[in-house]
């Protein structure tokens, strides 16, 4: 067993990182350029949940169905995304398969389109185009599209390849990793409050900084300190099918359904949105489900060659805005959770963020929207 126990000391400042998934690997990427001796603490294996059963793709405009701050977050993450992407794979020398193709939203139902067409008020980086000009930008695509957007900002990742270039990264810059190490409990100083370190079965182990990126399993950590984070895990299924040809350049989107292609010739379709609890096992329905799905927007995945099948829990929220910022109480944490929808595209706003905040400095938005303790600030609903 390894007895070795972190303290605070005069040197390098340190930080605990709590949970490795996406946002977890994104702090302590940042945290440790900016001179924290990082230490990852992750329950499984590094991005084992959500990160790697995401699909991938930076969809800041075809996410976002109304203006606001979580639109103005995904526009800042998706401004910042290649020279983060550059610097992970200059950094530890693995590619994460980013390819600079944008998304399709294509329209299969008047009201659909109608949705689609009300975006134009306020949407940017955005096009309209018509049945023609769709299928002139993807010949494969269903005669039975209505139109739709084009979002040409909307490019891709590969989740398996981003995780790979997001541990050797952190490996080359110094962090510890400790997998398979779950943090029971966050540990306070009771005199002034202060978050001091993590609980594991090895011991406690203690820093000047602690970042909360545990995803889903966030709120059993904060609870006990007296502030339930209203969120819960959101299961998404996935299949990956390989046609006999490549189909599309873009990624192609309807209601229900995106269709995305990736690099070694297969297509990922996604992705069921149920509230089921920490249930995550794959079942065969869904997986003719959105074949159905996924061959009504482009016919010819009709015979694809059908590869696998996983899901993975979305850490939801119950307004759909992270939680990224301190709370006074307990000073010395940093909430870096609640990215529902969004992680792989919000990572490298969240771990900028978080470095903002360990170092005392102005954060790059109003972080007053994403307050981890908003809903306690709440009123109480009329009688
Ligand atoms: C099907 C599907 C498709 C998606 N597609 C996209 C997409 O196209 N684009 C996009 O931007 N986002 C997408 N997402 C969302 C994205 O995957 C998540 O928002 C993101 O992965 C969240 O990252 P995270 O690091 O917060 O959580 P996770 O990846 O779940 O990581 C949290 C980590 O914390 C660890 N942990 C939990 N509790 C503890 C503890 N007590 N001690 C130690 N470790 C702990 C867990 O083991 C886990 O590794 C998708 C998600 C799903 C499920």
């Amino acid at each position: 067993m390894n007895t070795k126990h972190l303290t605070p000391s005069a040197g390098r400042p340190k930080a605990i990182i709590i949970g490795g998934g996406v946002i977890g690997c994104a702090a302590a990427f940042q945290l440790s350029e900016a001179g924290f001796d990082c230490t990852v603490l992750d329950k499984g294996r590094l991005c084992s949940e959500a990160t790697t059963a995401a699909a991938g793709m930076l969809g800041a405009q075809v996410e976002t169905h109304h203006p606001g701050p979580f639109y103005e977050l995904c526009r800042i993450s998706q401004g910042m995304y290649r020279r983060w992407t550059d610097a992970l794979e200059h950094t530890g020398g693995v590619s994460t398969e980013y390819i600079a193709e944008g998304i399709l939203r294509a329209a299969l139902t008047e009201e659909d389109e109608q949705e689609l067409r009300s975006r134009l008020a306020w949407i940017q980086d955005a096009r309209w185009c018509t049945p023609d000009e769709l299928r002139e930008l993807e010949p494969a695509l269903s005669p039975k599209v209505r139109g739709g957007l084009h979002f040409p900002a909307d490019h891709q990742v590969h989740p398996a390849a981003l995780a790979r270039a997001l541990k050797a990264a952190l490996v080359k810059q110094g962090c510890t990793i400790r997998e398979e190490t779950p943090v029971f409990r966050l540990l306070k100083d009771t005199r002034s409050g202060r978050i001091t370190g993590v609980q594991t079965a090895e011991g406690p182990l203690y820093a000047d900084t602690v970042v909360l990126a545990a995803g889903a399993w966030s709120p059993a950590l904060t609870e006990p300190l007296g502030l339930p984070l209203p969120m819960f895990p959101v299961k998404g299924q996935c299949i990956s099918v390989k046609p006999q040809a490549p189909l599309t350049q873009s990624t192609v989107f309807t209601k229900g359904c995106y269709i995305v292609p990736k690099a070694d010739g297969s297509c990922l379709v996604g992705a069921t949105q149920v509230e089921a609890g920490f249930d995550k096992r794959a079942t065969a329905a869904v997986i003719a489900d959105l074949h159905a799905r996924a061959s009504a927007l482009l016919p010819a995945l009709a015979d694809a060659e059908f590869l696998s099948t996983w899901a993975g829990l979305r850490p939801g929220t119950r307004d759909g805005l992270p939680f990224m910022g301190t709370w006074e109480t307990a000073p010395g944490l940093i909430f870096a959770t609640g990215h529902y929808r969004n992680g792989i595209l919000l990572a490298p706003a969240a771990g900028r963020i978080v470095r903002q905040l360990a170092l005392g400095e102005k954060p790059l938005l109003d972080l007053a929207p994403f307050d981890p303790a908003r809903h306690l600030n709440q009123p109480a609903p009329a009688l």
